[in-house]
């Protein structure tokens, strides 16, 4: 399947050459002579590139749509836009992006109401939880907490009680691990306990029941979604481990998830990636969606969380399958090279090893050098939604800002 990826031919690492030393100019295509960069110049460059690319993004989603949202999602919608001006807000302190992104969560707001979606990539819960994190840095209290009782009330019909419906999925992009994740950012974000919990609780209780009622006998906990039993971020078992491991859990659930995790490892792929489903033998993605990105970092987390060893060996692992299979001939976080960069940030965070910041670098550059040709070539799938967060060049534009204060990097709504 190596149609799916550009074989990586790029060096497995190139140390920075310290500031005294002479610079000479290194042989080879452009971005071999990036790659021999020292961190800071390429930064410098990115950063300038991804502030072009939101200019683009912004244009495209909501300029020259009139200022008008027909789909509101982080996903792959406005709120992603938004999301992008507040990342690029946080790395300049360039005010006009974060009055820019409040317009455009408003239009959100508006928009999304009725909607029976509830997470925070493809969900209401998204949209209040940035509105009121985006209304707390403008320093605006009253819509600050407009969007708080917003965030329970239309999840409850009263502004205190959050109650979500019985029949909603436990999977990140539709159900209950996306609406904890918003929860737990609100926490983050606004102060401790502004989502209380106790209301918490209740949700994550859900979750370990049903994860326990169809996890019995191999894996402790298991979860289906439309008929499949997933492993990978999106839908599956990676993506709501990553979650439950926000929650404050009891030594049983905590032995649950560990054991969760442990069965992953031990059926993985003998080339070390991740089935997308279980029983599935088709060795071919190397998503965050779906593969080893995605359960790298849930394992980096785990590394952290839990303490084990073997966690940290595995997300090395996992690393190493989407250095050599993850250059993909895509160009969003989902499923594209942006997303995969966020593996190697996310290592690097966790053991402040070198070599996985130059191996973010390399995809990065990978990009910086080459995707606007690619993408007019047709050779880059830029994405259904072009200009989306998730799928388009938004995710580009956010890894490049996120390569501006590396160990600060958080691949978006997915590491808090
Ligand atoms: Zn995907």
């Amino acid at each position: 399947m190596a149609d799916r990826f550009f074989p990586n031919q790029m060096p497995d690492f190139i140390p920075e050459t310290p500031s005294e030393a002479p610079v000479t100019e290194p042989a080879g295509d452009s971005l071999t002579k990036l790659l021999h960069l020292p961190y800071k110049s390429v930064s410098e460059q990115l950063k300038r590139a991804a502030l072009d690319l939101k200019e683009t993004v912004l244009r495209e989603t909501w300029g020259a749509r009139g200022k008008r949202v027909t789909d509101y999602t982080l996903y792959t919608g406005a709120l992603g836009t938004a999301f992008l001006l507040f990342k690029g807000y946080q790395v300049t302190k360039n005010k006009n992006d974060l009055l820019l992104c409040s317009d455009i969560v408003k239009a959100c707001d508006s928009a999304s109401r009725g909607s029976g979606h509830l997470t925070f990539i493809c969900g209401q819960a998204g949209v209040c939880a940035l509105g009121a994190v985006v209304a707390k840095h403008s320093g605006d209290e009253r819509l600050c907490d407009h969007y708080i009782s917003e965030f329970k009330k239309r999840l409850s019909g009263v502004p205190v009680q959050i109650k979500l419906p019985n029949d909603i999925p436990n999977e990140l992009l539709y159900g209950r691990a996306g609406f904890l994740w918003a929860c737990s950012f609100l926490n983050k974000n606004i102060g401790k306990e502004t989502i209380s919990s106790s209301q918490m609780r209740a949700i994550k209780d859900e979750v370990v029941r049903a994860g326990r009622l169809m996890g019995k006998g191999r894996c402790p906990l298991m979860y289906e979604w439309h008929g499949k039993r997933y492993w990978g971020a999106a839908h599956g078992l990676a993506g709501i481990m990553n979650v439950l491991m926000d929650m404050e859990l009891k030594p049983d659930e905590l032995e649950d998830v560990r054991g969760t995790l442990r069965y992953m490892i031990k059926n993985r792929f003998h080339g070390g990636n991740y089935p997308s489903s279980e029983g599935s033998e088709s060795d071919h993605l190397v998503h965050w969606c779906h593969g080893a990105p995605g359960v790298a970092l849930t394992l980096v987390k785990a590394a952290k969380v839990l303490g084990d060893e073997d966690f940290l060996q595995a997300a090395v692992d996992a690393g190493e399958v989407v250095w050599n299979r993850g250059l993909l001939k895509r160009v969003g976080v989902c499923h594209g090279i942006s997303g995969n960069a966020y593996v190697f940030l996310s290592l690097y965070r966790l053991t402040g090893n070198v070599e996985f910041l130059y191996k973010a670098k390399a995809f990065a550059c990978f990009l910086h050098d080459r995707a606007q040709v690619l993408i007019s070539e047709g050779i880059l799938h830029r994405g259904d939604r072009p200009y989306s967060l998730f799928e388009g060049i938004g995710g580009m534009a956010y890894l490049f800002l996120d390569m501006v204060e590396p160990s600060e990097a958080r691949f978006p709504a997915y590491e808090l």
